[in-house]
């Protein structure tokens, strides 16, 4: 039979590059693309010698020679994704969910792929419902700070509905909903890598507000298992992947302090503007059409990251 080939835009990234691994290990050849804006060759390195796998430095938004491959699966990952790097990449980021989820699903519609494209909870905005459902249409601010990432996400999903409405593409939508792990840029910004590096340094965690905002924390590999069942499923509208048991930002700080044994403290700043104030999936489409559920708990997740985090801040100190 005929090795299925896929690929993976974004695959330089953290979870695109989990997700190629995830790839290979159902038997699929890999192609990943990704212009490393906030990527990391590094992400992929221990695929340098895999025959199976392909690195293609390129930027997605722009026509590709992809109408060469014969590809079965294109899953379209590229994005920034931390609200520090989107803020910081405004255009490129509604660059790549306009231009760039075009560029994708024409590829796929070219050769009779499958696609998937990653969505996010930031389609919901600052949620007035709790929690998400796939069915709650969101509360977006459409002009302010992170307008740059939640719009483009949305407008994303409207033309992968869009493809698939006029073009029949057999498209898929996974909704990501706060993702960690081993992999992630230690200076992204999110909350996890940041509070990851203060407490493994012994500086004090920044906690933005007064910490009562609240997420949902996801393991990688449970991600990456809801991400792999949702692309074998026939399920074209969206899908909520990611775990449901909610913590404060204070939890979480204290939480990192626990798990990396820190003697640091808290201190407070000032909370960025439209900072949502809880999130939570409903995950009860994933377990129902896909069998689905997180398994790893965030003290548990903690811990199967921290050699990673330890490594990744003894890096950077001895760059600087
Ligand atoms: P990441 O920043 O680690 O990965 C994104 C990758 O896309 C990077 O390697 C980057 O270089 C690449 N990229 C950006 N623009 C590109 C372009 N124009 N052409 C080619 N490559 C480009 O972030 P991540 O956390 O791995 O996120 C991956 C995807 O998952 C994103 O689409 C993001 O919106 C989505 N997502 C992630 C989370 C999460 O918690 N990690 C949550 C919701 C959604
Ligand atoms: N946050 C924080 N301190 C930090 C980084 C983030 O308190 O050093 C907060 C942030 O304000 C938000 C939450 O942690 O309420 C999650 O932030 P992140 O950037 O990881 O992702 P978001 O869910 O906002 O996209």
């Amino acid at each position: 039979m005929k090795t299925r080939r896929a690929l993976v835009t974004g695959g330089a990234g953290f979870l695109g590059s989990h997700l190629c691994d995830g790839l290979l290990g159902e038997g699929y050849r890999v192609v990943a693309a990704d212009n490393l804006l906030t990527g990391s060759l590094g992400n992929i390195e221990h695929l340098r010698n895999d025959s199976r796998f392909e690195f293609v430095q390129k930027d997605v938004c722009y026509p590709g020679e992809w109408g060469t491959l014969d590809l079965d699966y294109v899953l379209h990952f590229a994005s920034p994704a931390s609200p520090v790097d989107y803020a910081e990449h405004g255009i490129e980021t509604l660059r790549v969910g306009s231009y760039g989820t075009f560029e994708a699903l024409e590829t796929a519609r070219r050769c009779g792929a499958k696609f998937m494209m990653a969505s996010t909870s930031e389609c919901y905005g600052d949620p007035a419902v709790h929690p998400q459902t796939e069915t709650y249409w969101g509360n977006v601010n459409p002009i302010g700070p992170r307008s740059v990432y939640d719009e483009a996400k949305r407008f994303s999903e409207a033309v992968t509905m869009a493809y698939h409405r006029y073009h029949q593409v057999d498209t898929r939508i996974v909704r990501i909903f706060n993702t960690y792990g081993p992999r992630m840029q230690i200076n992204d910004g999110r909350v996890i890598p940041n509070f990851m590096w203060q407490a493994l340094r012994g500086e004090n965690l920044t906690v933005y507000g007064d910490g009562s905002q609240t997420r949902s924390f996801c393991y990688v590999s449970d991600e990456v298992d809801g991400i792999l069942r949702l692309a074998g499923s026939a399920e074209h509208e969206p899908v909520n992947i990611g775990n449901p048991t909610e913590f404060t930002i204070l939890d979480c700080a204290r939480k990192v302090i626990a798990s990396t044994g820190s003697r640091s403290q808290i201190k407070f700043e000032g909370l960025p503007q439209d900072d949502p104030k809880q999130r939570r999936p409903d995950i009860s489409k994933a377990k129902r059409l896909l069998g689905w559920e997180p398994k790893v708990e965030l003290e548990s997740g903690l811990k199967l990251s921290l050699e990673y985090f330890r490594r990744a801040v003894a890096e950077k100190e001895k760059r600087t």
